[in-house]
């Protein structure tokens, strides 16, 4: 499938964790550190935490809560905020990702964060990564109480933003989301193949998929 030109496109929106920054953190974080620190903030045998960690977790797959640090604060009876910052070393640019934000900067394209991110979680990978200096124009699902997942999130960015569909591109890991910003009118989407650094690629057939997204930056510079 053919990669989007980046010359065809007026306003970039950009998702965070996956796109920009190396899903390692999140999936290390959700998969394993809060399994292990539950076992040992509610002194429990470690099966059984990550069992129960697991299962409550999934239950809102998808959801906005998915993405709220205070419900799974709530929910699990831990800071989870303060637990993320224990692993904080983990929070890093996806490779090519600081360089294609640096080449952006010189063309002239609306470019907007637009994330399911909690805003204490967007600052948290801010200090560390300094994302918001180079993409201050940030929107954050929690501002409209509805997911990336639903076509009801787009709807209303589109009319907030007065967005010019036909020019409008979206770079995402989440299918879902990028199934959901199509359906929305948005004409232009790209998927990262390899969200985690870790793990192998996910295989994507239904939109054209990217890695290293410098690429496209350079391709349109040269
Ligand atoms: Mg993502």
């Amino acid at each position: 499938m053919q990669i989007p030109n980046l010359s065809d496109i007026s306003t970039l929106l950009l998702d965070m964790d996956g796109t920009l920054l190396d899903l390692n953190f999140d999936n290390y974080f959700w998969n394993h550190y809060l399994h292990q620190r539950y076992a040992e903030i509610h002194d429990m045998p470690g099966d059984e935490a990550r069992t129960h960690v697991h299962e409550t977790l999934a239950r809102e797959h998808g959801n906005l809560n998915w993405y709220c640090t205070d419900h799974w604060s709530s929910e699990f009876e831990v800071d989870i905020l303060a637990l993320k910052k224990e692993v904080t070393h983990l929070i890093q640019y996806r490779e090519g990702a600081l360089q294609f934000l640096q080449h952006l900067e010189s063309m002239h394209l609306d470019v907007i964060l637009v994330t399911n991110a909690h805003h204490d979680v967007i600052a948290l990978k801010h200090q560390h990564t300094g994302l918001l200096d180079l993409l201050p124009d940030m929107i954050s699902s929690h501002d409209y109480g509805v997911p990336k997942e639903r076509t009801r999130f787009w709807h209303q960015l589109i009319k907030d933003r007065n967005l010019n569909q036909p020019t409008t591109m979206l770079i995402d890991d989440n299918v879902d989301v990028l199934e959901a910003a199509q359906q929305s009118g948005i004409a232009y989407q790209l998927c990262i193949g390899k969200p985690d650094s870790r793990r192998d690629i996910t295989p994507v057939t239904q939109f054209p998929v990217m890695d290293d997204l410098s690429e496209l930056t350079e391709s349109a510079l040269s």
